[in-house]
């Protein structure tokens, strides 16, 4: 028999799990603490656990799921991890350190679906959805590594993959990550970033309202959309923004609209425009991201003067955007730069 991966269960699975093997229901509370609070990799550990219950554990259960292959740091203290699975995929996440607090992008899934024209990740093609174990496992290893003083306070599911397009293993992922018992983590600080699934969009507005969401725009004009993002011609930006309209969001929680600058493809001041005109009405944040180019892309980065232009128009109708500063380039962690392939060349 398979063990069960105690990682995948929020509190009341894990409750379910102990009786069912015959212990008592408090108990997964006191091996919830073990795995989350005090973040132990074997049952061995759990001291105040009897020996003969550990060993039962141990027969019936399994509690770490990645194998860390590979950490590299940025000349910015970022860090990336390579991870395999037990399958023997492998996944990167990104430790961003911050002035006040830190910040881990995890991935969703072992590459991508999407194909966005731009992004590196959609070259590796798409393999499967990770697991909730696996999602919460990466901030597990991260946050041993990087040691408990440097708290990752902060989780954004903007690593490789489209959350949304796994939504029940995400949705578990984030219930393990809030719960008090559990990793603790407030729900205003994790944010979930998607290509723009609607009926995704529409489960987080019921399910996961207080998790802040980021949508990947990138244009403004379907026409140009489509050809940078495919799966436009599925969700154009029209549904995507009526979906937003009706998003449950204030001043406090405002959705973010991320829009990378590719040159002369979606930068024009009239662009900026349009911008302006889509999200009228919605509480929103803009985070312009200078496109980060790899050899063999076929787009470039629009200057940093336009893409200050362009904010100013943002700016100029009171919409809140900045300039998203690029982390980690040199280790190739920066956005859209994630591969399930240890150095491969684009
Ligand atoms: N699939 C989700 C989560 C990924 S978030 C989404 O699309 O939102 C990663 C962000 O980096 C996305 O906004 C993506 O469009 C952007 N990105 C991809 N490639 C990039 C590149 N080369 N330079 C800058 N940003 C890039």
């Amino acid at each position: 028999m398979d063990r069960v991966v105690l990682k995948d269960l929020n509190l009341e699975e894990l409750k379910d799990f102990v009786t069912s093997i015959g212990l008592e229901p408090y108990r997964a509370k006191q091996i919830a603490q073990w795995i989350y609070k005090k973040r132990v990799s074997d049952f061995d550990s759990m001291t105040n656990i009897s020996k003969a219950t550990r060993k039962l554990l141990s027969e019936k259960a399994a509690i770490d799921v990645l194998k860390t292959v590979k950490v590299e740091e940025s000349a910015d203290g970022t860090r990336k991890y390579l991870f395999e699975l037990p399958d023997g995929n492998r996944i990167e996440s990104v430790f961003i350190p911050e002035k006040g607090w830190n910040t881990l992008c995890v991935s969703t899934q072992v590459g991508c679906p999407a194909g966005c024209k731009f992004c590196l990740t959609a070259k590796d093609g798409f393999t499967r959805s990770l697991t909730p174990a696996e999602i919460v496992d990466q901030y597990i290893q991260v946050q041993r590594d990087v040691g408990e003083e440097r708290r990752i306070s902060n989780v954004v599911f903007m690593g490789m993959g489209e959350p949304l397009l796994n939504f029940d293993n995400v949705k578990k992922a984030v219930e393990i990550m809030t719960h008090r018992d559990m990793l603790d983590l407030s729900k205003r600080k994790i944010t979930i970033s998607t290509v723009g699934i609607v009926p995704g969009i529409e489960r987080m507005a019921r399910e996961l309202n207080r998790v802040k969401l980021a949508v990947s725009l990138h244009a403004t004009t379907d026409e140009v959309r489509e050809k940078i993002v495919p799966l436009n011609r599925k969700y154009p930006i029209g549904e995507i923004f009526r979906a937003l309209r009706r998003y449950p969001a204030d001043n406090v929680r405002r959705i973010m609209i991320e829009y990378v600058m590719l040159k002369d493809v979606n930068d024009s001041l009239e662009d900026a425009r349009r911008l302006v005109g889509l999200v009228r009405g919605i509480p929103v944040k803009v985070n312009l991201i200078p496109f980060n180019p790899y050899p063999g892309s076929s787009f470039e980065p629009t200057p940093r003067e336009k893409i200050e232009a362009f904010q100013k128009v943002l700016w100029d109708h009171n919409i809140a955007a900045f300039i998203r500063e690029s982390r980690g380039q040199d280790i190739s962690a920066a956005c859209g730069m994630l591969r399930t392939k240890e150095k491969l060349s684009a």
